[in-house]
């Protein structure tokens, strides 16, 4: 669904939702398949230089208190400027769903787990493979064959008793992202497959749910933080699914824990306020270089998942 890696598309006028002069790097990657990258120059409609605010999560209920458990296990961020008990207790009142909790998901889960996140719902199918222990760093080589819902779960609680998991043990899809979606603060799509990429978004654009979107592809990664009515979707950033991308890639999994951390931490600077989070910006970086960079995004008018939102 990258527009550059779609040429039909690109005739017809759909021009990429983000600015910079590269190939928008969705689930990322067509530009590493030696896709031809847009010409450079700025986007029409582009919102350098007056980027409105980013959106503060309004918690429906006070957050709840801490412990003095609580208080020790997590004391060494509470001291952060910016996060304190507030931050702490903020996270602790807070439900975020990853689609998949693979090498990148699982990688955002297990940060989660760790900062003090009330509750989590995890859906992923399937057995654990052979295949999959280079990177999904949530699953063991002895529970080959078994459930990797089951395994991600018992080790995230391993690490932080308290935490609060919805085991579901299949993958996202039009059926049930929107039940999924709305038990959910924040959404995390570390999903493999546009089908179930799209599914999250529509679902989260229409719940007006944030979305923390990141991808790995070779050693690239790309993360941005979706908002409804504030920022461009998914959508606007791939108008149509790509006609290359194959299930199968090739991936390190530092490089999907690197960016699962990112992605962690983006989550975390939503729910606390702790600092602002990529609104309006797609960080790009390629790990082979240690080259980073961030470009501009912006919404579509006609997008179908969120063109119809007012702006918030
Ligand atoms: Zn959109």
């Amino acid at each position: 669904m990258n527009p550059a890696s779609n040429p039909g598309s690109v005739a017809a006028g759909v021009p990429p939702a983000v600015e910079g002069g590269v190939s928008p790097p969705g689930i990322l990657v067509q530009a590493s398949q030696g896709h031809p990258h847009l010409p450079p120059g700025k986007m029409p409609g582009s919102t350098a230089g007056k980027m409105p605010a980013a959106a503060n999560l309004a918690p429906p209920t006070p957050p709840p208190s801490l412990d003095d458990a609580e208080r020790e296990t997590y004391g060494w961020q509470i001291d952060l400027d910016g996060l304190g008990e507030s931050g702490q207790r903020q996270l602790k009142g807070a439900s975020v769903l990853i689609s998949r909790v693979g090498g990148l998901g699982g990688a955002v889960a297990q940060y989660l787990a760790a900062a003090g996140i009330g509750r989590l719902i995890l859906a992923h199918g399937g057995p654990i493979r052979p295949s999959d222990l280079n990177r999904q760093i949530l699953m063991t080589h002895a529970g080959i064959g078994q459930s990797r819902i089951d395994s991600a779960s018992r080790r995230l609680l391993d690490l932080n008793p308290r935490l609060e998991i919805v085991a579901i043990p299949e993958n996202i899809s039009p059926a049930n992202a929107d039940a999924l979606v709305a038990q959910a603060d924040v959404v995390v799509d570390a999903a493999p497959l546009f089908t179930e990429r799209y599914a999250i978004n529509r679902a989260a654009m229409a719940a007006r749910r944030p979305v923390v979107e990141c991808a790995v592809y070779d050693l690239e990664l790309h993360l941005t933080t979706l908002q409804p009515g504030i920022t461009a979707c998914l959508r606007c950033l791939y108008p149509e699914p790509s006609t290359t991308w194959q299930r199968r890639f090739p991936i390190l999994g530092a490089v999907s824990g690197v960016a699962g951390t990112l992605a962690a931490l983006e989550v975390i600077k939503l729910i606390t306020g702790l600092e602002r989070p990529l609104t309006h910006q797609l960080l790009v970086a390629n790990l082979r270089t240690m080259s980073w960079r961030k470009l501009h995004t912006r919404r579509l008018s006609d997008c179908p998942d969120c063109g119809h939102l007012p702006h918030a």
